[in-house]
């Protein structure tokens, strides 16, 4: 059993003893291109968080009869080339949704509170006197009462929706598809254009598609309410970042919160990092240690299924 790139998801703090039950174990930090062929050798069972598997290296590792994909999102294997060779690959669903739902709330509430900024002014000598310094400075804003629209009404949006209406929030969810199981108490459906217009605050949560890609732009931007929030924790490519930088220097937007942007890791020269009210997270809401653990367990879970037949 090798591991390509293990740092990622257990940088120490975890344990690896579930997959040393099912063989020898290799685990390496992380793994780059050129080294991939090599590190695999005659390995038989590969996880990969993500270091590429294309054709080339299943070409060229022919030992290969299991491919375990540590992370949600399977792109990094060319799956189609492995359902032609027969060789099973396997993913991890859901292990993050409390984690990220959480991170987008927590995302919302600092946009709103300004936790960080009033503790660092408090640490440099400014206490709020409203003499010299003053809460207007960070002004806070109070969520009951306001409207979420959320984009991709799945596990994590319906996760992020449940907490949001903890705090008095009423829900709009647009959805590709609207099923009857996802119809719930207080949430309400509506097409694209009127979740744009009646949300103080907007969460992203569905998936990057072709379709998907850009859908916060100049255009849907202009269809917000005045100094309405937004918040990504999907995918970068959803926002195009330059139209959501002129926003919030506009003031038409009055924040936005992104844990994911649209080349990562961020370059210098990214836009979003000198936009006003602009908080960014470096791809972490999936990241505490229990879903981590969650995450390694049910890597296990289907190797075990697999070695079982
Ligand atoms: P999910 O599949 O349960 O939900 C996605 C929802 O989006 C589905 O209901 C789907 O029908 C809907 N959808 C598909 N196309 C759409 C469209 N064009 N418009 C509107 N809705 C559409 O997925 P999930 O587990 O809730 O995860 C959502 C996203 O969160 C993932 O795609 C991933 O990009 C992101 N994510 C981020 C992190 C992180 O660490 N920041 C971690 C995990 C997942």
């Amino acid at each position: 059993i090798v591991v390509l790139d293990g740092y990622a998801l257990n940088p120490g703090d975890l344990s690896w003893h579930g997959f040393e039950k099912h063989g020898e174990l290799t685990v390496y930090d992380r793994t780059l291109p050129h080294e991939t062929v090599d590190k695999i050798g005659d390995a038989e069972i590969i996880f990969t968080n993500k270091t590429l598997i294309t054709k080339e290296i299943f070409d060229k590792c022919p030992s290969i009869k299991f491919v375990g994909v540590l992370a949600t999102g399977y792109n990094v294997v060319n799956t189609e080339y492995a359902r032609l060779k027969g060789i099973p690959v396997t993913n991890i669903p859901a292990y993050s949704t409390g984690a990220v739902a959480q991170f987008a709330i927590a995302l919302l509430l600092e946009l709103c509170h300004r936790i960080g900024d009033h503790s660092n002014s408090v640490k440099s000598g400014e206490w709020s006197n409203c003499a010299d310094f003053c809460y207007w400075k960070y002004p806070l804003i109070e969520l009951s009462g306001k409207t979420m629209g959320i984009i991709g009404f799945g596990r994590i949006g319906r996760a992020t929706a449940k907490i949001a209406q903890a705090l008095g929030m009423k829900i709009l969810a647009y959805n590709e598809r609207i099923r009857e199981d996802m119809q719930d108490g207080g949430m309400k459906y509506v097409p694209l254009d009127e979740l744009f217009a009646e949300s103080d605050v907007v969460s992203l949560h569905c998936p990057l598609f072709p379709s998907t890609q850009g859908l916060i732009n100049k255009n849907s931007i202009s269809k917000m309410k005045d100094g309405a929030m937004l918040i990504n924790t999907s995918r970068g490519p959803l926002v195009v970042e330059q139209d959501l930088a002129d926003a919030l220097n506009s003031g038409k937007l009055a924040g936005a919160a992104v844990d994911v942007v649209s080349t990562e890791p961020i370059p210098s020269d990214n836009v979003l990092l000198k936009a006003r009210n602009c908080i960014i997270t470096p791809h972490i809401a999936w990241a505490p240690k229990e879903s981590r653990i969650r995450l390694m367990n049910i890597a296990v879970d289907n190797l075990a299924a697999f070695l079982s037949g």
